[in-house]
């Protein structure tokens, strides 16, 4: 066969060699001296989820950790891999680039909102790039190493039941792959005179002997040829090598996964391939494309799974779209998650010392952690929304209630519009946000925005109900009295002492116990306890009988509200 020949049937129109591009993306300064480049390759599916923020994270403390001898930072950038063009959602672009701005993960380089992406090393989207890719293919043609395959619907269905039938693997391969393989020129150019439609495989063959690259050894056991590389999370992987003739280019010219990623990290000069776990059963399809291309090969960093404690079973699952709302990062910004309480939750699951690092250094920048992939798990990562609940309280506890009340201003104009102009008073929300903060034991019932704003609605009239009953303990007359009390003698400047001592006498005045144990001891001398009468004023105040400190609450309130309220009750 003249596969120069073949190769022009095939790609006409195709002009430019490897050799062009090699020149138009050269090696990156830096990169072969510690900087490290790094790529998020979403697809624009508009569902940005858990698992991507993982990875990114990943991406952007290692690009952003590094740098070369001289300086020269590392370099972390945005692909878009839209070759799936069914997938495709409008303005998904801008999700995954807010989504992740949120959580402070900025690109350096790449595919942008306004256009075609910044840098040097693009096209950013796969479907710009379908020149680049036929210009491979054509060479690899030439070379003898990839082929045009005619094999239809039905015939590739028919293979796959004869391999199903005799327990085979299933795939285009050996004798299944002679048929395809074998076509003369002329084959081929009258099946495509006829219109016949065909994809294009690699022929794939072994690579041990011609290989070139010090980061892949071959390892024969039994009979079966092993690829053998170093992952950046598992250390050594040994798989048996690929002997696959996967499709590379589909019928409509656009290169798979497999293709669009050995030649868009390569051109784009990726040290390292951060990617979910699921694609580390391809790894050998790309060992070989490597060592076909004669590209040097990235380092891969194999994330583990994002799992959880199934709440019905009790037993660890995979997070899962239909099942699990947390598994959208639109969940933490809807909800109003705080980005600092997620990113410090994420980096406890990430690297298994942050937690003792954190310990050690409780006031230090999340960003002076030392991540490294090694501490990384390479089985399932255990999500657990609790947990980063608890982080959250201890989080929001260290940021200033000023900045809070921006946060929940913010999340509020977003999120739940009719609140917004209430928290538009930022001095109101923040005391409100700093009560009890500062305490010796200082509270942790702030987690985020949406259930903050549930916790303090009481605070804003548009917003306060009476919530729960008056306590048993109580009759109604005994209420009404307890409040009438209450008012007259209130003085909005008493301080915390003057103000207890007046509900202690209310308290021996209608025959409960000033002390809750004496009620507890002689629960047949006494109607209640002052903890009975502080919960009608509680619940004449704030709708509730659980709340911090009722002589603050009433400071922030404001001797109006509180006169108001009480007289409403009564
Ligand atoms: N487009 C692939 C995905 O969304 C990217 C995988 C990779 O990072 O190589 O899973």
């Amino acid at each position: 066969m003249d596969y120069d020949k073949l190769a022009e049937l095939l790609f006409p129109e195709i002009d430019k060699t490897p050799a062009d591009y090699e020149a138009i993306y050269p090696p990156r300064h830096g990169a072969s001296d510690g900087a490290i480049i790094t790529r998020l390759g979403p697809s624009p599916t508009g569902f940005i989820h858990l698992g991507n923020l993982y990875g990114a994270f990943v991406d952007e403390r290692l690009a952003h950790q590094s740098k070369a001898s001289d300086g020269t930072p590392g370099t972390f950038y945005l692909r878009i891999e839209d070759t799936d063009d069914k997938r495709y959602v409008e303005g998904a672009v801008e999700t995954v680039i807010r989504s992740l701005g949120f959580f402070d993960i900025k690109f350096d380089e790449g595919a942008d909102c306004e256009g075609k992406g910044t840098g040097d090393y693009g096209p950013y989207f796969q479907s710009d790039r379908g020149p680049i890719y036929q210009a491979f293919v054509k060479d690899m043609i030439k070379k003898g190493q990839a082929y045009p395959c005619f094999l239809t619907e039905d015939e590739l269905s028919a293979i796959r039941q004869e391999q199903e039938a005799n327990k085979e693997t299933t795939g285009i391969y050996g004798k299944y792959a002679e048929k395809s393989r074998s076509l003369t020129y002329e084959e081929i150019q009258s099946n495509i005179e006829s219109g016949l439609s065909y994809v294009i495989r690699l022929k794939s063959s072994s690579t041990k002997e011609a290989s070139t690259s010090d980061k892949i050894a071959y390892e024969d056991h039994d009979g079966v040829t092993y690829i053998v590389i170093q992952d950046g999370i598992r250390g050594r992987v040994a798989m048996p090598a690929n002997d696959q003739d996967i499709v590379i280019l589909k019928a409509n010219g656009i290169p798979t996964y497999h293709f669009a990623h050995v030649i868009d990290d390569h051109l784009m000069r990726t040290t390292h391939v951060v990617r979910g776990e699921e694609w580390l059963m391809s790894l050998p399809i790309h060992v070989e494309l490597f060592e076909k291309l004669g590209f040097d090969i990235p380092i891969y960093c194999h994330t583990a799974v994002l799992m959880k404690i199934d709440e019905e079973t009790g037993n660890k699952r995979k997070l899962s779209k239909r099942k699990d709302p947390e598994l959208s990062l639109d969940f933490y910004r809807k909800e109003g998650y705080h980005p600092q309480a997620v990113k410090e939750y994420l980096l406890t699951i990430l690297n298994s010392n942050y937690e003792e690092w954190r310990a050690a250094n409780p006031e230090a920048d999340i960003d002076a952690f030392a991540f490294t992939t090694e501490k990384m798990s390479s089985a399932g990562a255990l999500f657990d929304l609790n947990k980063l609940q608890d982080i959250s309280k201890d989080v929001l506890l260290g940021i200033p209630a000023e900045e809070l009340a921006d946060f929940m201003y913010q999340w509020a104009a977003e999120f739940k519009p009719q609140a917004a102009p209430l928290l538009e008073d930022k001095d109101y929300l923040s005391k409100i946000l700093d009560l009890g903060r500062h305490d010796n034991k200082p509270r942790k019932d702030l987690i985020y925005a949406r259930q903050i704003f549930d916790f303090i609605s009481y605070f804003y009239d548009d917003y306060f109900t009476i919530e729960e009953r008056i306590p048993e303990q109580v009759s109604d007359e005994d209420a009404k009295e307890i409040l009438k009390r209450y008012l007259d003698t209130y003085d909005h400047s008493d301080d915390q002492s003057q103000w207890f001592e007046k509900i202690r006498t209310i308290t021996a005045d209608l025959g409960y116990a000033v002390k809750p144990k004496d009620y507890k001891k002689h629960p047949e001398e006494y109607k209640g306890s002052v903890a009975h009468v502080s919960t009608v004023i509680r619940i004449a105040v704030m709708g509730r009988s659980q709340s911090p400190d009722v002589w603050s609450i009433q400071q922030i309130l404001g001797e109006d509200r509180v006169r108001d309220r009480i007289s409403q009750l009564i």
